[in-house]
């Protein structure tokens, strides 16, 4: 079994005190790897070495075009090593093969080169003469060192949202993964090595987020922290940050509604639900969970929604056949399972779902089936709170205004989907809808060169696009004079006499 180490300055270095955690495959129970666990002077090494990275300029001052190529060279090497990354994502986290390879592996591929492409097109406003005798430019610097903290749910595709943005634009980083997902991003730091990035621009520490994430959220060194996760982390993170008052970019927790009015496709409303909603077991900040369907089509849909998810295989991880795997852990199907349970006590119907599976190799797995609820109010725990599991909950509706008012009553505004062929109804839902994404007539889909980022609770900061890359620069004024005068027309007003006219 492989021990991993701790990614500081280019090499692999054991914690200080040679401390060590488990890594369990949630389908099967199996320990997988040992994973070092850092301590507060490993914190400190690894911000320090981002720290001497960034101001030695081994990074931030190459070219755009020198930055580019690295980020190529990775997109390029990650993809001849996509099978062998696919399985290790899938063992860490549960998700199914098919959702590593085809999904994971491939836009995260994608999201590399886009941001290859966009480091050369870093800019500011055009220089110009805003005051008379002086010439006024903006400059998009780095912002220096980024502490970067991601959750378990892609692992892999979290790492490269956060690093590539950031040493896109010369920045340098120290990331933590989850503590019980690191593996792809610590074979990820390695080979942006390989592709030519400098020593010590890309470090990552692994453990737990009370200790090491909190030791990077507060150490005087980190100039932004890039954050995602849930919503009450990213409370604290906000606190822990404002001591130094670091800048900050949150991605927080979501809890979309999927709307369905009675003129939409419900053919593909109802294969949109079943994707939306159970996709990596549900474990998507984006993922479809309160479903509102208009009164006169509600039995219907159910029903059509019901058969459909009964379809949906789950399965052993390494299967091509399975469509959805356990969730991430032990502990965390607990947490799932405690929802269903207090929302059965709360008078919920469980129309589907509701269980473990208790025979047979799944049962040696963190498995939930895909639970579907109904007979809730908005106002119920499943409705308001983020499960980030198999279960969603399906309720009627009437009016627009009503929906509409139901839909954006939750503390979250992540994302959102509205069905209906009716395209004046469908923009006004995108328009009204609080939420960062909005789909109309599909759910989930995001493209490297659109923004991904919350409303409300849901935080702020986008990922992907070219608003990810300015959120990693800081903008500078440079004023230079032009005219060559020693005495400017404005001095007089603090020395010197009021000119005559
Ligand atoms: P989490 O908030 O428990 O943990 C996320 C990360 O923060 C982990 O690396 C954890 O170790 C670390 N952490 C925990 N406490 C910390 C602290 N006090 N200081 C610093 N770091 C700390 O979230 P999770 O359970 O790993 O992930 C699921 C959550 O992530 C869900 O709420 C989901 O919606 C959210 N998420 C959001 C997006 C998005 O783009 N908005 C994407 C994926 C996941």
């Amino acid at each position: 079994m492989e021990t991993y180490h701790l990614w500081i300055g280019g090499t692999w270095t054991d914690a200080k005190d040679g401390g060590r955690r488990e890594i369990i495959n949630p389908a099967t129970g199996e320990t997988i790897a040992r994973v070092a666990e850092a301590t507060q002077d490993d914190v400190h090494r690894a911000v320090e070495t981002a720290r001497e990275a960034f101001e030695r300029g081994i990074w931030s001052n190459a070219t755009p075009g020198e930055r580019a190529g690295v980020l190529l060279k990775a997109a390029d090497l990650l993809e001849a090593r996509a099978e062998a990354f696919a399985r290790l994502e899938t063992e860490q986290s549960g998700k199914p093969i098919k959702l590593s390879t085809y999904s994971d592996l491939p836009t995260g591929i994608d999201n590399i080169r886009f941001f290859a492409g966009l480091a050369r097109n870093i800019e500011g406003k055009a220089a110009a003469e805003y005051l008379p005798g002086y010439t006024s430019m903006i400059r998009r610097e780095p912002v220096g060192v980024i502490a970067q903290i991601t959750p378990w749910n892609y692992p892999l595709m979290m790492a490269i949202w956060k690093v590539i943005p950031a040493i896109a634009a010369g920045n340098s980083v120290v990331i933590k993964p989850a503590p019980n997902t690191p593996l792809t991003t610590l074979k990820f730091a390695e080979l942006l090595k390989e592709a030519g990035l400098p020593d010590g621009v890309v470090n990552v520490v692994t453990g737990e987020g009370a200790t090491v994430g909190a030791w990077l959220t507060e150490h005087p060194h980190v100039d932004m922290i890039s954050f995602t996760g849930s919503t009450a982390t990213g409370a604290k993170i906000m606190q822990a940050a404002s001591g130094t008052l670091k800048r900050l970019h949150l991605e927080l927790g979501g809890k979309a509604p999927f709307i369905v009015f009675d003129d939409a496709d419900v053919e593909a409303a109802v294969q949109g639900a079943v994707v939306g909603a159970f996709a990596n077991s549900g474990q998507d900040c984006t993922a479809a969970t309160r479903f509102y369907i208009q009164r006169n089509i509600f039995d219907r849909f159910l029903a059509q929604f019901v058969e459909a998810t009964q379809r949906l295989r789950v399965g052993p991880t390494s299967e091509w056949t399975t469509d959805m795997g356990p969730v991430v852990s032990e502990q965390h199907r607990e947490r799932v399972e405690g929802y269903i349970e207090r929302a059965r006590k709360a008078g919920a119907t469980v129309v589907l779902g509701g269980r473990r599976p208790t025979e047979g190799p799944l049962s040696r797995g963190s498995y939930v089936m895909p639970t579907i609820l109904t007979n809730l109010t908005d106002d119920s725990e499943a409705c308001q709170r983020e499960i980030f599991g198999p279960v969603v909950v399906v309720m009627p509706f009437d009016e627009e205004d009503e929906v509409l008012q139901r839909a954006n009553g939750v503390v979250y505004g992540l994302a959102a989907s509205v069905w209906t062929r009716e395209h004046r109804r469908a923009l006004r839902f995108a328009k009204a809808l609080r939420f960062g994404t909005v789909w109309i007539n599909e759910h989930l889909p995001l493209a490297s060169e659109m923004p991904h980022g919350g409303f409300k609770q849901s935080g702020f900061g986008k990922d992907l696009s070219t608003y990810a890359l300015d959120d990693y620069t800081v903008v500078k004024h440079v004023m230079s004079d032009i005219s060559g005068e020693a005495v400017k027309p404005w001095h007089f007003a603090v020395f010197g006499d009021v000119p005559q006219a």
